[in-house]
């Protein structure tokens, strides 16, 4: 007499070779039936392995998780209602791609699976090689077993491989991380499904994700359980997630899981040239360039190269109209409060502090928009993740997790989201590590410094390549300093995942315009909160003790520059201004400029001008590389402080301000011997 080990199911596509497996397992032992209700056949059957005996049920052959037919609907009841022991996921081994799809469902679902890669008979010769191991690991850790059906082959290592899951249960978890955008949402949706306990035995996970899909049954589900409030949430963050996102959450949802897909078939299958030039699609053809081994990182380079050429080239004449509004704006006002009989101090603060510093700032709205424009389009292209899938060679050597890229490109917009970012890491580890780098990646607030600067001492055609070199200066660092903190405070092997690759797209003008509108907002309310109070603080400290002149070595922030500027001279600008700048750099990075304009006493417009008096071109660049570097912004450490904790906050502070220096001088002695 067997014991009884449990259920299994075997799910897959149509035309797989189900019904082959369930032969061979079964044997005679099968029993034919209907599904309850409706007129398709049900195979039911047994196996016996030792003396356990498991019962198999072979499923009506189903694309995805999302019932639309009658098939899918009584294949999908079945496993999430009566939920197997096991499922074995049958794929032909010869159309991989397609097939992963139900499996990485089922998978997310939280199925015991086994993976079973059927037809392997079929790939010999085509010259597809197939690295399990990869394949097994990119998938959570399935067991994978190869057969061929028709012949009986492999049918005796399913069989263990059934019995072995059956017994220890599921190992292993699996997760696809849908971006910062969704996951926010799904976290939000699946907190509340567990604390109302609507999840339905189901993970809280998936039931969010299956409800922002629009799902009626898991809806329905939900509603049966009083979830109707749960259910009116889900629905408006789904209806918000759309907006967002461009195009509705379901396509979205299966787009990431394709994107997954392929990036697992990229890294875990390699097909000979002949067999892959027959069978190329342009997205396939298009990944073949952008991925390549030799070209891809190069042409990464180029993109970037580009991107940033546009975003000033563009943007020169937008900043120089702003400029002109700005100046005309600070001397009619001084002009119309002076023709009120405002006293003198209300016209200086007005023009010299509040328009002169949030002026000099919001000048650079036309290349901080562009950028962004920039960026956006690259995400939503789908660029984005093929240079991430690049790169994550590249940032393994270095000791960070391929994930870390993302977190790091959005670093050249803001840190602050960028820092948030890195919560898809798994790894404490990995995380932190990311973290700490991440204020290197040079973001927005930075690049009104860059402007000025190189406005002010290279000529036209050298300065997108000047900030192009600082840009890739932080990067630089940040690679170098990860391989530093890794060797010394995060020994260990970094996670191994996947690369998502999604497919390619023209996004919408309206998308791309809505998340560049979305990131500039950040920087327009800094400007008037932040920067705002910045400003008004320097003009007070540059005003007072009363009498002195405005920003003069006389006046408090003079003398409070005068304490630290003698350590910045072996940088080459040891003024007291440029120690004042950089000190107010800390509570955001925009207001250097704005800080500068306010203690030359020139207001904006004046301040290219008057720069060469105060600085070489080597001393410019040691500034620029200052402000690269040294002590991330006040939101920064903020939110350093509370993804990561006081301690690496302060740790990031410190070591940020030492190297800052340090490469500062290094640049500037230098570069004064060079360019003389
Ligand atoms: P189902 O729709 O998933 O149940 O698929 P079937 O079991 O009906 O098989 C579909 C077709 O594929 C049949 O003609 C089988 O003979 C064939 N087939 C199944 N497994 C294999 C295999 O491992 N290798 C090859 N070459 N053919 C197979
Ligand atoms: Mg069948």
């Amino acid at each position: 007499m067997s014991k009884s080990a449990g259920v299994i199911a075997l799910a897959g596509n149509p035309n797989v070779g189900k019904t082959c497996i369930f032969n061979a397992l079964t044997g005679m032992r099968q029993k034919v039936g209907n599904w309850p209700g409706v007129t398709v056949e049900k195979k039911e059957g047994v196996f016996v392995i030792g003396d356990q005996e498991v019962m198999v049920v072979d499923l009506p052959g189903i694309y995805g998780l999302t019932p639309y037919s009658i098939d899918e609907k009584i294949a999908r009841d079945f496993l999430i209602k009566e939920k197997p022991g096991a499922v074995v996921a049958v794929v032909d081994t010869t159309n991989l791609e397609r097939n992963l799809y139900l499996v990485v469902e089922l998978l997310e679902l939280g199925a015991n699976l086994v993976l079973d890669l059927n037809m392997i008979d079929r790939i010999e010769g085509q010259g597809i090689k197939i690295n399990k191991e990869k394949l097994s690991q990119g998938l959570g850790g399935v067991p994978i077993v190869e057969t061929a059906a028709h012949k009986g082959f492999g049918i005796e290592a399913m069989k263990q491989a059934v019995l072995e899951v059956l017994r220890r249960g599921r190992s292993g978890e699996f997760k696809i991380d849908y971006g910062l955008d969704a996951e926010t949402v799904i976290s939000e949706l699946a907190e509340v499904l567990e604390d109302k306990a609507l999840a339905l035995g189901f993970s809280p996970r998936w039931t969010a994700i299956k409800l922002l899909e629009g799902d009626p049954e898991v809806q329905e589900l939900v509603k049966q359980r009083g979830g109707e409030e749960t259910l009116q949430m889900a629905r408006q963050l789904a209806a918000a997630l759309e907006k967002k996102l461009g195009s509705d959450p379901e396509t979205f949802f299966a787009e990431h899981r394709y994107g997954f897909i392929r990036g697992l078939v990229r890294q875990a299958v390699t097909a000979t040239e002949k067999d892959l030039v027959a069978r190329l699609s342009l997205s396939d053809k298009l990944d073949r360039i952008f991925t390549s081994r030799v070209l891809g990182i190069p042409i990464f380079f180029l993109f970037m190269w580009l991107a940033f050429q546009l975003v000033f080239k563009l943007g020169a004449p937008l900043a120089d109209g702003i400029d002109s509004f700005m100046g005309w704006l600070g001397t009619s006002a001084s002009a119309w409060l002076g023709q009120v009989g405002a006293p003198e101090w209300v016209a200086s603060l007005v023009s010299d502090g509040v328009i002169g510093g949030v002026g000099a700032v919001l000048v650079f709205l036309p290349n901080i928009m562009l950028l962004f424009l920039v960026l956006s389009f690259l995400e939503d292209t789908g660029y984005m993740a093929r240079a991430a899938f690049v790169m994550d060679r590249i940032m393994h050597t270095f000791g960070l997790h391929g994930k870390s890229f993302i977190p790091m490109l959005l670093g050249f917009g803001c840190n602050v989201p960028a820092i948030m970012a890195t919560r898809t890491l798994e790894s404490e580890k990995d995380r932190v590590l990311t973290i700490l780098v991440n204020p290197l990646m040079s973001c927005t607030a930075r690049l009104p410094i860059y402007v000025l600067f190189t406005g002010a001492f290279f000529a036209e055609r050298y300065r997108g390549t000047v900030v192009f070199s600082l840009y890739l200066l932080g990067i630089v660092l940040a690679l170098l300093l990860a391989v530093l903190f890794k060797c010394i405070l995060f020994k260990g092997a970094v996670a191994p995942f996947i690369m998502e690759l999604p497919p390619y797209r023209l996004p919408s003008v309206k998308s791309l315009l809505l998340h560049m509108w979305e990131r500039s907002r950040i920087f327009l309310v800094k400007a008037g909160t932040i920067i705002f109070a910045g400003v008004v603080l320097v003009w007070l400290l540059a005003s007072l003790p009363v009498g002195v002149e405005y920003g003069s070595a006389e006046s408090l922030v003079g003398r409070l520059g005068a304490v630290f500027a003698p350590l910045l001279k072996p940088a080459g600008f040891g003024e007291y201004q440029a120690a004042v700048a950089l000190i107010f750099g800390i509570l955001a990075k925009e207001t250097v400029v704005g800080t500068l304009g306010t203690l030359y006493g020139v207001g904006r417009e004046g301040l290219a001008g008057v720069l060469p008096q105060y600085f070489t071109p080597a001393s410019a660049y040691a500034f620029m590389v200052m402000s690269l570097i040294y002590i991330p912004c006040l939101a920064s450490i903020a939110v350093i402080k509370r993804e990561a904790g006081w301690k690496w906050a302060a740790f990031a502070v410190s070591y940020s301000l030492v190297l800052g220096w340090l490469v500062a001088v290094i640049f500037y002695q230098v570069l004064s011997r060079l360019w003389t």
